[in-house]
């Protein structure tokens, strides 16, 4: 079965691609279905703005099973904040570089006990009948000093996870390290695990 990811992230995409192996379904992007879907995401939480991309995306390509991921990160000290807005925080939507550069500058004499943060993810699948599946995921860490590593997207280079010791960012493992503990690799199993219960109940 064709799934279509309510998104163009292609970061986004290979995560799930890659995490994600349930019945041999094949995930394919916006842009590879030919399906146009940018709607607004005002919502206020990651599971509103997630339902938002799933339900256009699934009216845009009139029925498709849908996967849509919203997520971001929150960090203590400033309140929670970029949190739904992660991908827009400097105003320049999804420019990585920009956002990064900002949440340095506004952590700036932070000292790193009070540089914990989180990434937080909500997957919303949805059904050819619009049926809906949520999986939720988060990951704790700190945001460090300074940018590390060449790897992943947005966020990565400045995101060191407890599990990792505090000693590594994001950016410095590989994909499949990094599912292994991340929001989104959380996400994937409990949505994986709900949908053995959903599609194999019979
Ligand atoms: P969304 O596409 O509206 O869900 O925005 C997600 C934003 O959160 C991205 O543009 C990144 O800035 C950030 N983000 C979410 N997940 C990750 C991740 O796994 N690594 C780094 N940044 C992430």
């Amino acid at each position: 079965m064709k799934v279509l990811l309510a998104t163009n992230n292609a970061h986004k995409a290979d995560e799930i691609r890659n995490a994600l192996n349930f019945k041999g379904w094949e995930f394919v992007t916006l842009r590879e279905a030919g399906v146009e879907s940018d709607p607004v995401e005002d919502a206020d939480s990651f599971v509103g703005n997630a339902r938002i991309k799933a339900q256009a995306a699934h009216v845009a390509s009139g029925g498709m099973c849908v996967l849509a991921d919203d997520s971001g990160l929150e960090v203590d000290a400033l309140s929670g904040q970029p949190g739904v807005y992660s991908s827009r925080y400097s105003g320049l939507d999804g420019n990585d570089a920009a956002n990064n550069a900002l949440l340095m500058k506004n952590l700036e004499g932070i000292p790193n006990y009070l540089r914990t943060a989180r990434f937080v993810c909500t997957l919303v699948f949805l059904d050819a009948d619009g049926a809906e599946v949520v999986a939720h995921g988060k990951v704790e860490g700190y945001i460090g000093q300074e940018a590390r590593g060449e790897d992943g997207f947005g966020y990565d280079p400045l995101f060191y996870p407890i599990e990792l010791g505090g000693q590594l960012s994001f950016a410095e493992i590989p994909q499949e390290r990094k599912s292994s503990i991340s929001h989104r690799g959380r996400a994937l199993c409990e949505l994986k695990d709900k949908l053995e219960l959903v599609y194999n109940r019979a």
